[in-house]
């Protein structure tokens, strides 16, 4: 296990190694690149050819059919494998150029087996491995760039402190998207068929979508917002909410940071109007990925401010309010989508031009790593 080890630590010295080691032409972004993409490459690759299709989402299933689905696969592995050389070529250590070049070796061996791939799903269980993939791949080459451009915090690295967590808060709700995905439509479903809105739910569903979403989005966040305030407000919910609060640095990726009974909770809760009143199942999946987008950008480093804007939609700088570790930040700015919610509630909170100077919990309560903070909500304070 020792140079196991040891390799992992090297990779991840590398990874995080200082801004002078990784400025331009140094082969560290041809090397991150190379290793993301055939990871991502190999990731695919196993959640196509594992038996009775357990690692693929359904979703994404009839795509994998597909030829051009399958040059796309190729098409990353060998964009991660010419990164990687590049990186080999610039680069001194030569740690992150050989991962990448491994990994693409690895995933073209195990590709050979991808003919052996049926359809249909034997298991009614599945996890989400190429979601989890495709996932990290695009946000990660959306933000990144982004956050470059403009960062909040200039001097936070994209591989910053507790990286490795929040990757991994990212992975676990993918690889459990379905149950992520339906156990929370249960309130929703019961409301919407005990409920005498029948009238309603066809008035509704007959709407145009461009007037759905913006309906679904306000009932989801009139919900979210008393719900998320009942989290800050009640200890033993609070003892969930405050792993999501506990991130010290704010990025693309800390937003998944959530325990997941909170993720089950939160999720129910605004299901309820969404599917009780009877949207479309295609404005709700529109406005699923929208969510996601939305959230992804809100947590993001971005330190543009998005002046007027800021007035109907939640933008990063109020949602960097909420997890704000000053003492103005406390229990401020509940709402993910319209601001208007805050200040109906007198919650808002949005200074011009003034950002937090640190983020998380004061005094840092909750532990760090995945596991330890599973567990810390079920822990006697
Ligand atoms: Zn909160
Ligand atoms: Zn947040």
């Amino acid at each position: 296990m020792k140079p196991f080890h040891e390799t992992r630590q090297k990779i991840r010295d590398e990874l995080e190694s200082p801004a002078a080691k990784r400025v331009f032409g140094s082969g560290w972004a041809s090397g991150v690149l190379g290793i993301a993409l055939s990871l991502a490459g190999l990731l695919l690759v196993i959640s196509m050819c594992t038996p009775g299709q357990l690692l693929t989402t359904p979703q994404i299933t009839p795509l994998q059919e597909n030829h051009w689905f399958r040059i796309g696969v190729l098409l990353l592995l060998v964009g991660g494998f010419a990164s990687s050389v590049v990186s080999l070529a610039l680069r001194e250590a030569k740690i992150l150029g050989t991962t990448g070049v491994l990994l693409a070796l690895v995933a073209t061996i195990i590709g050979q087996s991808i003919a052996n791939a049926h359809s249909s799903h034997a298991l009614p269980i599945y996890f989400g491995l190429d979601w989890f993939a495709l996932n990290v791949l695009f946000t990660g080459l959306i933000f990144i760039p982004i956050e470059r451009l403009r960062p909040q915090n200039p001097n936070q690295p994209i591989f910053r402190d507790e990286w490795r967590e929040d990757v991994f808060y990212v992975l676990v709700s993918s690889l459990m998207v379905q149950a992520l995905a339906f156990l929370p439509q249960a309130p929703g479903k019961f409301v919407g068929e005990l409920s005498t809105l029948g009238a309603m739910r066809d008035w509704v569903g007959s709407l145009p979508l461009l007037v759905q979403i913006p309906i679904i989005m306000f009932a989801a966040d009139f919900f979210q917002y008393w719900a998320h305030r009942a989290f800050h407000r009640i200890p033993w919910l609070w003892n969930f909410h405050a792993i999501h609060h506990s991130a010290q640095s704010m990025d693309w990726m800390s937003g998944a940071r959530m325990h997941f009974v909170e993720i089950l909770i939160i999720r129910s809760i605004t299901a309820i109007p969404v599917l009780a009143l009877g949207f479309t199942p295609l404005a709700i999946e529109l406005y699923v990925l929208l969510a996601y987008v939305y959230t992804t950008l809100i947590h993001a480093n971005i330190g543009w401010r998005f002046p007027l804007v800021d007035r109907l939609f939640v933008t990063p700088q109020f949602h960097h309010w909420h997890h704000g570790a000053d003492k103005e930040a406390i229990d401020v700015n509940f709402a993910i989508h319209f601001p208007i919610l805050d200040r109906l509630f007198g919650t808002h909170h949005l200074p011009k031009d003034k950002w937090p100077t640190s983020y998380g919990i004061e005094g840092h309560p909750v532990p760090k790593g995945y596991w330890a903070q599973l567990i810390y909500p079920f822990r006697r304070k």
